[in-house]
């Protein structure tokens, strides 16, 4: 099946570079952006015959299908990636998630009127100031204590600077947040359906979700890596097919075109793939996450609602109408559903019939366009977590990705900037330092 892909430059491999950067997804091309604007000459390699790594859009039959299966926040269109990229056109979810329970829907996490009362409703207009949402009314509440906690935490973490989120005693997600509501928002926004992450990766999910609006990129995720690969300066080369087998500080070895020599290496692959190239950086658990595509002839009438299952029926995480959200994503006028699943992937019938309760419209007329599987989706961030773990291993060897800051796309995009930074320092290209990169000495994570 076509992917689509974004434009690769470098048709020939120079055997010296300034720097090499080992994997072409978000981490890989925002370290790049920033190397390459600091005036190094860079060559990324990617193994895969298309950038973007993990973050990738499939064609089929017209449908713009994600592998990615969780919306992102607003916070992370474009500028911690790279500096001189545009922002990413980003389609925006309406405020707040959608909850199903017993047969109706409720909209949780949006800001509402306020009517002149204190509290958990001032707090929601404080979500509302920060956010610069609209006003949405809120549906009958027969949670609606639990709306109200749920609402007034959102208001303290929107206003709570991030270094103070991070200074809290840390304990796992589910022992720091106990109202049901916050738990299964919990749940999606983190990927993990029994809350053993940090309650700092709580936190900080919980606080960007208070701040701005579940959105997802238009046309597909692989439109942020393509946007990034298309807009490098020069002196930066993306070459895709080819497969480092071996690193060191100085150079690396490819299956495709032998050695390559370089003043530094930047190692921007998963976490599994940085441990083989680079042994003793610890291999995280992973969460593994199934992502369903259903084409409908009918769109449900739920809108641009990211819908959840309180009642946890069946084994759908979350699900939208996707065209609804962003109508390139379907042919036509036609209707595509994505739903995902925290774990492996169940049978379609299980599914169905799950979407039916969620969405409350026959769902056996859905044809099934895609199933993506991935054992290996996202780092999981069991306490105790370091978002912002070390980049520099040692002058001329860095690491970055996902599993070095949160275990986001926008960590991945952080962490490549944080390790461009380390390598600018040590090159004498810049003055600043990266946080959390040693300054000089052995690395600081020998048992990584
Ligand atoms: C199903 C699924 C759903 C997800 N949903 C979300 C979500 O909703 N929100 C979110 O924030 N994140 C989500 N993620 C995670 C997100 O995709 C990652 O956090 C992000 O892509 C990490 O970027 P990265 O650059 O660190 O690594 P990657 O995207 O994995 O890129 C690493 C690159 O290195 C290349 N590589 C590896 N080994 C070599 C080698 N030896 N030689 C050359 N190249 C090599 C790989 O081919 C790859 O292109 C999801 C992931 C999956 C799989």
């Amino acid at each position: 099946m076509p992917e689509s892909g974004p434009r690769v430059r470098g048709a020939t491999v120079d055997s010296r570079t300034d720097v090499v950067v080992i994997g072409a997804g978000p981490a890989g091309l925002a370290a790049a952006h920033h190397l390459a604007a600091g005036g190094l000459a860079v060559t990324v390699l990617e193994a895969a015959p298309r950038v973007g790594g993990r973050m990738a859009t499939e064609r089929v039959d017209g449908f713009l299908l994600d592998r990615l299966g969780r919306p992102l926040g607003t916070a992370w269109a474009g500028p911690p990636g790279a500096p001189d990229a545009p922002a990413v056109p980003l389609r925006a979810f309406a405020p707040g998630v959608t909850v199903h329970s017993d047969g109706r829907r409720h909209r949780i996490g949006a800001p509402r009127p306020p009517r002149g009362a204190r509290g958990a409703r001032g707090a929601l207009t404080a979500v509302r100031a920060l956010a610069g949402a609209p006003l949405t009314p809120l549906p009958p509440r027969p949670a609606a204590l639990d709306q109200a906690r749920l609402g007034a935490a959102l208001g303290r973490l929107a206003a709570t600077p991030g270094d103070r989120l991070l200074a809290r005693p840390e304990r796992t997600a589910r022992e720091a947040y106990t109202s049901p509501l916050a738990r299964l928002l919990l749940s999606a926004l983190l990927y993990d359906p029994a809350l053993l992450s940090s309650s700092r990766s709580a936190d900080l999910a919980l606080r960007a979700f208070a701040r701005g609006r579940l959105c997802v990129p238009e046309g597909g995720a692989a439109a942020l890596p393509g946007l990034l690969a298309a807009t490098l300066p020069a002196g930066c080369a993306v070459h895709t097919d080819v497969w480092v087998t071996d690193a060191s500080i100085d150079r690396v070895t490819t299956k495709e075109h032998g050695e390559i020599a370089c003043r530094a290496l930047v190692v921007a692959t998963g976490a599994r793939a940085a441990a083989g190239l680079l042994p003793g950086l610890r291999v995280p658990e992973f969460q593994s996450v199934t992502v369903f595509h259903h084409s409908a002839p009918v769109a449900p009438a739920t809108g641009t609602a990211l819908l959840l299952d309180a009642d946890r029926g069946g084994p759908v995480a979350h699900t939208a109408v996707m065209s609804a959200v962003d109508p390139a994503r379907a042919p036509g006028g036609r209707t595509l559903v994505s739903s995902t699943v925290l774990g492996p992937p169940p049978a379609d019938a299980a599914i169905r019939a799950h979407l039916a309760r969620m969405y409350g419209v026959p769902t056996h007329d859905w044809d099934l366009l895609a199933v993506h599987h991935d054992p290996e989706a996202v780092p999981r961030t069991r306490p105790p977590h370091d978002p912002r773990r070390p980049v520099r291993l040692l002058a001329g060897l860095y690491v970055c990705g996902d599993h070095r800051d949160s275990a986001t796309v926008e960590g991945a995009l952080h962490s490549g900037r944080r390790a461009a930074r380390a390598v600018l320092a040590d090159l004498g290209r810049g003055a600043h330092r990266t946080p959390g990169a040693a300054a000089s000495g052995p690395p600081r994570e020998s048992a990584a």
